[in-house]
């Protein structure tokens, strides 16, 4: 039997208004387009509603309460649950700069947790931030465990995780450029973050396997003056380049103004709304943790962010997909199918998975009801409902 959802729908390159998804038994879309007058099986009418894919977020650390380097099952789901109630069906759990036994430990439970993973956002891979960055860049990431990328050390990493689907390095480091071609030749995506790298570096970067530059903006080098001479930076690189950016929308990141001219700049389709968000997503105002519990760095929640001590530095965000699209579209100003698409299709793009991010016949039933506020009113995830509000 299956189930018909009613609804206006952003599939996101289009609205339909008054359209119609069917979703089989086995959790694919097998219908999308206009209302049905006969048709088997079940109908949820959502009339006046929305229904978009489900979203999906390239780089979180976890919410809840939980990050994953607490690496236990328990942190993974409950991350997992609590981002699946505000439209996050897809994520990347994403480590932090840490000894190798600790990433090792984030491996372990992570490959429990996906299996165990009933009511949470899928986690069909992990993005490693770290530990191949620049120090001076180095933001919230512990510089203890800031080394530089030699084979011998990555290949040891990816023999024990082969579901790293991402993998964040500076790429102005010596070795980084065969990083990104042994990464690219694995299928992995390479990705420019805590960086020195200026424009020339940037160039190298995208010849040799680097097509994504993390959180845009933050931990990455900008115009610069040397002498006489203007050297344009890898924020330059961004726009000048066939580079894809991800975007810290919460608010507090990046100004609204800021986010509205990247999306006009790049594109809907060159741009993914990412969270980055840590354990104090989804949680009140106080102190909080960055990181593992035990070896963690303090760091506060406060003005809907996560700051660092001295509050002269975000340590991330607290923010959810749901907060996301609703930033871009009431502040940002940017259309509504262009922010969903910046949160499902874009982000499904960049990692060349086909299976997800829009809704078509054919793919996962990985999709979201939310009114015109964004308020999250149900997430199916491969068909099955995780959440109603
Ligand atoms: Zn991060």
């Amino acid at each position: 039997m299956q189930t018909r959802y009613f609804g206006d729908l952003i599939t996101p390159y289009r609205i339909l208004e008054n359209g119609e998804v069917a979703v089989n038994e086995d959790g694919i879309i097998t219908y999308v387009g206009a209302r049905r007058e006969k048709a088997p099986g079940e109908v949820l009418d959502y009339s006046g509603d929305l229904i978009s894919p489900g979203f999906i977020d390239l780089h979180l650390h976890g919410g809840g309460g939980h990050d994953f380097m607490d690496a236990t099952v328990d942190a993974f789901l409950g991350a997992a649950e609590m981002h699946a109630r505000h439209g996050t069906t897809t994520m990347l759990p994403t480590s932090l700069t840490s000894s190798d036994e600790d990433l090792f430990a984030f491996f372990d439970v992570y490959r429990v947790a996906r299996r165990e993973n009933l009511r949470g956002s899928r986690m069909p891979g992990v993005h490693l931030e770290g530990p191949y960055f620049a120090k001076s860049q180095k933001g919230a990431q512990d510089e203890r465990y800031i080394v530089e990328p030699k084979p011998e050390h990555y290949e040891k990493i990816l023999a024990r995780c082969p579901e790293i689907a991402r993998w964040s390095v500076a790429a102005e480091l010596p070795g980084a450029l065969e990083l990104g071609h042994y990464l690219r030749s694995r299928g992995i995506l390479a990705s420019l973050g805590h960086t020195d790298a200026m424009y020339d570096d940037a160039v190298l970067a995208l010849e040799n396997g680097y097509t994504l530059l993390t959180h845009f903006y933050s931990g990455m080098s900008g115009l610069v003056r040397k002498n006489a001479y203007r050297v344009p930076g890898l924020i330059d690189a961004g726009y000048m380049l066939d580079f894809d950016v991800e975007i810290i929308a919460d608010g507090h990141h990046l100004p609204y103004s800021l986010l509205n001219y990247i999306y006009r700049a790049k594109g809907a389709g060159r741009v993914a709304l990412i969270t980055d968000s840590l354990r104090g997503a989804g949680m009140p105002d106080g102190e909080s943790i960055l990181g593992s519990l035990t070896t963690g760095q303090k760091c506060y929640i406060e003005d809907g962010v996560c700051k660092m001590p001295d509050r002269k530095a975000f340590a991330g965000s607290v923010a959810t997909t749901d907060r996301l699209v609703r930033n871009m579209v009431k502040h940002a100003l940017v259309p509504l199918p262009d922010a969903v698409r910046m949160a499902t299709a874009t982000p499904a793009r960049i990692m060349g998975w086909t299976d997800c991010g829009v809704l078509a016949p054919g793919l996962r039933a990985d999709l979201l009801v939310f009114d015109h506020e964004i308020n999250v009113k149900r997430t199916v995830i491969g068909g099955n409902c995780v959440f109603e509000g």
